[in-house]
């Protein structure tokens, strides 16, 4: 079904909009996702037959890219397959951290957090920007000894990053049930509200000048000669000498169509929003088992640590080599299912191949929305009202899955493509890459119009898969 130009045209948006709604009894409300194809798109198209740049994707990471270049003056246009932020960047926890970054990234991360007060200062409704921190509760002394080595890289990059006793810890996080050897926290780190700030981001783009498309996918790149001359899409060809993909968890699918293979699989995290409840933290904390983060509303976004699910399907094992040293390292940081659902990234039927006049896999599901696993979501909220029984019964508002885009080294792809001319990738983001997007879209845009970075990119650059360096894993 083609949709390009057959939703409605007015603005409209769920200012109000965040996890699907209470189901009044407690139990998880285990389908569904505010940002659907129910609620009509923001940005119809039809999308104009030339621009500048086209930015394949409309997450956190492509409407940041898009945004940074039209500062700059190029026109660009993004074409979203579904909705802005309808998959992963409105579907996570919400933490902008440096804290525990690869400290490749840390540089970055730390020009995020300054673009990340500046976007806050221009959007026009509150995203729940708050600088509340992040910490990491730590087990054991061999934890401990871990966040030590990362703390002294956070202050080599001036990060405000410190080590706490058992009895801070207890200090900071009052009502606790159990001590923990220690912690490791950052004050400067923030959290927002992913519904609500990647569509903001994505209104002040627009408001620069980025013509948004959503329900319009990306088909494959027009390539003469090795380098980009346009885009194929739904709606038609569109001229451009420029392209980022962005495309999140559709990348290497993307990619393997014009035969560039790049180690890319996803993982479904599942994430549970209890209803308001008392102010137990401000800000964002984990221990290997539960994750827990405030939010604007009043309630706590739960998950639990250690639980990515892999779908198993044709591009994992391809992929396997690349991944060894990371499932060496944390073996039981991963759970197998069989089989991708249809129609995923890596589903055993997803075609591999097509052409510029077929129906792609983009098209065929608007929006990558799994479902939650029940398991875990009954797991988080027993963890949680067990690790403060204080807070009396933890009532389930809501709870969703999202499918993260992960590499072999846990770092992303922010680099010019060496197969094709024009065409630069930003993807792979690792499960981190909404609190580090406006500073990987800021880097992005400037690949784009080859201009100075100001970061060094090495770590992330494509080749790193082929060109025979060893995988390799960040500190934490
Ligand atoms: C459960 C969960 C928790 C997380 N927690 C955190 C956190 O606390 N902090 C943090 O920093 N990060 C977190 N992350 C990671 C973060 O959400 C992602 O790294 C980030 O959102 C990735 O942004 P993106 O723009 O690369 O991808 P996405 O947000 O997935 O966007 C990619 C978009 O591209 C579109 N697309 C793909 N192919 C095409 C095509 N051919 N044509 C048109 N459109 C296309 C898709 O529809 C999609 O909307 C979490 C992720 C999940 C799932």
């Amino acid at each position: 079904m083609a949709i390009c130009g057959g939703l409605r045209s007015e603005y409209f948006w769920h200012k109000e909009v965040g996890p699907a709604p209470c189901s009044g009894t407690g139990a998880p409300e285990l389908s569904g996702f505010p940002i659907t194809l129910d609620n009509r798109a923001v940005y119809p198209g039809p999308p104009p037959s030339q621009t500048d740049v086209v930015v394949i994707g409309g997450g956190v990471i492509g409407v940041c890219t898009a945004l940074y270049l039209a500062r700059a003056g190029r026109r660009v246009t993004l074409l979203e397959k579904g909705r802005i932020a309808g998959e992963q960047s409105s579907r996570n926890w919400g933490w902008i951290r440096q804290q525990g970054r690869d400290p490749a990234e840390l540089p970055i991360m730390i020009e995020a957090l300054r673009l990340w007060r500046e976007l806050a200062d221009e959007a026009d409704m509150d995203i729940g920007l708050r600088q509340t921190g992040v910490t990491y509760l730590a087990d054991n002394a061999r934890q401990m000894a871990g966040y030590e080595a990362w703390a002294g890289i956070a202050t080599a990059h001036g990060v405000d990053t410190r080590m706490l006793d058992p009895g801070a810890v207890a200090a900071m996080f009052p009502g606790l049930a159990r001590r923990y050897a220690g912690a490791m926290t950052t004050p400067s780190d923030m959290r927002a509200e992913p519904w609500l700030a990647v569509p903001a981001l994505a209104r002040i783009a627009a408001r620069a000048g980025v013509r948004i498309v959503e329900g319009c996918a990306v088909r494959r790149l027009d390539v003469a000669a090795g380098r980009i001359t346009g885009v194929f899409t739904e709606a038609g060809r569109i001229t451009c000498a420029q392209v980022v993909l962005a495309g999140g968890a559709w990348s290497a699918l993307f990619l393997r169509n014009h035969g560039i293979s790049l180690p890319q699989l996803s993982v479904r995290e599942t994430v549970v929003a209890t209803a308001p409840i008392a102010d137990v933290h401000a800000g964002a904390a984990a221990d290997k088992r539960l994750a827990f983060r405030r939010r604007a509303d009043g309630g706590y976004t739960l998950a639990a640590g250690g639980v990515a699910e892999l779908f198993i399907g044709p591009d994992a094992f391809r992929a396997l080599p690349h991944y060894l040293p990371q499932l060496r390292a944390a073996p039981f940081d991963q759970t197998y299912r069989p089989a991708a659902p249809r129609g995923f990234p890596d589903g055993w039927r997803t075609p591999r191949r097509w052409g510029a006049e077929d129906q792609s896999p983009f098209e065929r599901m608007r929006i990558l929305n799994p479902a939650p696993n029940a398991r875990l979501v009954a797991r988080v909220r027993r963890d949680f009202a067990a690790l403060y029984p204080g807070l009396g019964p933890v009532t389930v508002k809501a709870a969703w899955a999202g499918m993260i885009d992960t590499m072999p080294d846990v770092v992303p792809v922010l680099d010019r493509s060496p197969d094709i001319e024009g065409l630069v990738i930003g993807t792979g983001m690792s499960g981190h890459g909404f609190g580090i997007g406006p500073g990987a879209g800021r880097c992005l845009a400037a690949l784009v119009m080859g201009d100075e970075v100001g970061h060094d990119l090495t770590r992330f650059r494509a080749s790193r898969f082929t060109d025979g360096s060893p995988i390799r894993l960040p500190p934490l």
